[in-house]
């Protein structure tokens, strides 16, 4: 029940955190820290890593809300650091990332087509899944080369979005991502590939209000000057935007119930 109303608080009632997010970075910027799009920071790291400098890498996950994506841009602007925004293709929005890239920051892909095909078909086992990978590599292929084709961009990077399918199936999308593609698709790094994110000191991923942070808050190894940082945040744990949410979590609980429904299906078959 208290979690049910932490979602609603949340979603719904939530004063806007624009300004804490804006203090975080400034506080980041405070310690000497360069802030860094995951490009800019992989680019950076290619040499080595320079142990006299500290590094923030500043990722969103565009999964809801563009509104507040572009607020959180708009601070980052005036402070002139940079981010990745992963956007999914429900959330494209072609203007607003090339915006993005003109101001030194980056704009790209949020895929998630082993979800979207095990949904599609009531897909409920790995090897289900693994019997499809032709089929969601060639999804995947489709719909990056629209996006790149539609936004002109480079993408170079990309990102994993994280589906209640994954989790149920525990099957990541960023398992479709073989070198093959990646050769082809000139995509030189993907956000959860280790040769990344070990490079990390430490990470953090904001969540559901009354925590906000997976596992702690941030301005912990900020003021700790932990060599390494990356944040990952969503725009709808900083600004409730209710139609937008409402929207959302209908369109999940129907995405839920037909997949339930073609599982089960697939079974009896
Ligand atoms: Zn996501």
């Amino acid at each position: 029940m208290r979690r049910v109303w932490h979602r609603i608080y949340s979603d719904f009632l939530m004063p806007p955190r624009l300004a804490e997010y804006r203090s975080l970075l400034e506080a980041a910027l405070n310690r000497g820290y360069e802030v860094h799009s995951v490009l800019s920071f992989w680019q950076a790291s290619r040499g080595g890593l320079d142990p006299g400098r500290r590094y923030l890498i500043n990722r969103h996950d565009v999964d809801t809300d563009v509104g507040t994506a572009l607020q959180m841009h708009r601070i980052e602007q005036d402070l002139g650091v940079r981010a990745s925004y992963y956007f999914r293709l429900r959330t494209l929005n072609v203007p607003f990332m090339r915006e993005i890239e003109r101001a030194g920051s980056e704009a790209s892909n949020h895929f998630e087509e082993i979800a979207t095909v095990s949904k599609q078909k009531g897909l409920c086992t790995r090897q289900q899944v693994e019997q499809h990978m032709p089929e969601i590599r060639a999804l995947f292929r489709s719909n990056f080369t629209y996006v790149r084709a539609l936004t002109g961009l480079p993408m170079l990077t990309v990102a994993s979005h994280g589906d209640f399918v994954n989790r149920r199936l525990r099957i990541a999308n960023h398992e479709l991502l073989n070198d093959d593609l990646r050769r082809e698709l000139g995509i030189v790094v993907e956000a959860y590939d280790e040769s990344l994110t070990s490079l990390f000191t430490e990470r953090f991923t904001d969540t559901l209000y009354p925590r906000f942070w997976r596992t702690y808050s941030p301005l912990v190894a900020i003021e700790r000057g932990d060599a390494v940082i990356q944040i990952l945040t969503h725009p709808r744990h900083w600004r409730s935007a209710p139609l937008v949410n409402l929207a959302d979590n209908l369109r999940r609980l129907t995405e839920g119930v037909t997949y339930e429904v073609r599982a089960v299906m697939r079974k009896g078959a």
